[in-house]
């Protein structure tokens, strides 16, 4: 599904964010990426969705080599993916229901169609009942649910949250884990970015961990930094 090959993103101040990262993440697997603040977790997002190329290296995503895609064809691969992030960049003058149909209505996805499957994603998150909801009205928890949806929206093979939980509580951070899980558990691939060492020790999923832009640890079943039992 994702494959980095001796990838390294230099920052035009001279920052290099990652060095040298070589990975491969398989379909249908649910990954932690870890590490502290500016270890490079975003900036390895980033690439996956065409944020930013990589100074050196391979980025390969669903099997099509992202890194000489021409810029009209970014909108195609974002089509496959889903985004969510710590903030989640709902629009605030629409409500649910328009923050969902906004994207659909823009590639020209035929209206019953839309209606669908705005209402199966919903039902998904556990958000039908919020559908008229503007984002100010929800809580935190809520208005992650409904970013969720609407990175579903495109039935992605791939999801990438960057930081999800970042401003929830610890039990609304469980609840947004576990939809993650189950979204995993019906076909997806998902690559979370987080800090949430509680979280991560408590999914048991493979866990990638980087510092200072390397790779420093990639196990199976892990824990966020303690030794392995
Ligand atoms: P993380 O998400 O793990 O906190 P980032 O990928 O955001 O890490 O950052 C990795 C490093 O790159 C940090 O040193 C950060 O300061 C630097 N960095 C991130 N974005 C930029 C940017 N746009 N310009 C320059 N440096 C950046
Ligand atoms: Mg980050």
């Amino acid at each position: 599904m994702i494959h980095l090959e001796n990838v390294s993103v230099e920052y035009p101040n001279g920052v290099r964010a990652l060095k040298d990262v070589s990975i491969s993440i398989y379909k249908g697997e649910f990954i932690f990426l870890v590490g502290s603040t500016g270890s490079g977790k975003s900036t390895f997002l980033s690439l996956l969705y065409r944020g930013m190329l990589p100074t050196q290296g391979k980025v390969v995503v669903d099997g099509e080599d992202i890194t000489s895609l021409k810029p009209s064809a970014v909108p195609y691969l974002r089509r496959k993916l889903g985004i969510v992030f710590q903030d989640f960049k709902l629009l605030p003058q629409k409500n649910v229901w328009e923050n969902m149909a906004f994207a659909l209505r823009v590639i020209g996805t035929d209206p019953r169609e839309i209606r669908r499957r705005i209402g199966d994603v919903l039902e998904l998150v556990g958000l039908t009942h919020r559908c008229d909801s503007f984002p100010h009205q929800m809580s935190g928890g809520e208005q992650q649910r409904a970013a969720i949806a609407r990175a579903l929206i495109n039935h992605p093979t791939l999801l990438i949250a960057d930081e999800p939980t970042g401003n929830l509580d610890p039990a609304t951070s469980w609840e947004i884990m576990q939809l993650l899980e189950q979204i995993n558990v019906r076909g997806t691939t998902v690559l979370v970015a987080t800090h949430d060492s509680q979280i991560v020790d408590r999914m048991k999923k493979r866990v990638i961990q980087l510092e200072a832009g390397v790779v420093v640890r990639d196990v199976n079943k892990g824990m966020y930094e303690h030794c392995e039992a």
